[in-house]
């Protein structure tokens, strides 16, 4: 049996972003692709997701990442 890992990264500006899940083959199983456990996990990202980066509100400057004008909540 398979083991699904899913990859959600919660970035700085607040978006999550789940990645598509992930089949891990284990006790040699050889992939069978039926999914008994499920792990998610969480990454988080000390800057924004690049959908936010291309809108442009976010600026990078002097080390860390600021939304253009307006405070973090
Ligand atoms: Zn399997
Ligand atoms: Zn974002």
């Amino acid at each position: 049996m398979c083991h699904c890992l899913i990859m959600i990264t919660p970035y700085a500006c607040g978006c999550e972003v789940e990645e598509p899940p992930h089949l891990i083959e284990s006790c040699g199983c050889g992939g069978c692709g039926i999914a008994v456990v499920t792990t998610t996990s969480k990454v988080t990202a000390n800057q924004p997701c690049s959908a936010c980066i291309e809108s442009g509100i976010w600026t990078y400057a002097t080390g860390t990442w600021k939304l253009n004008g307006r405070p973090r909540h």
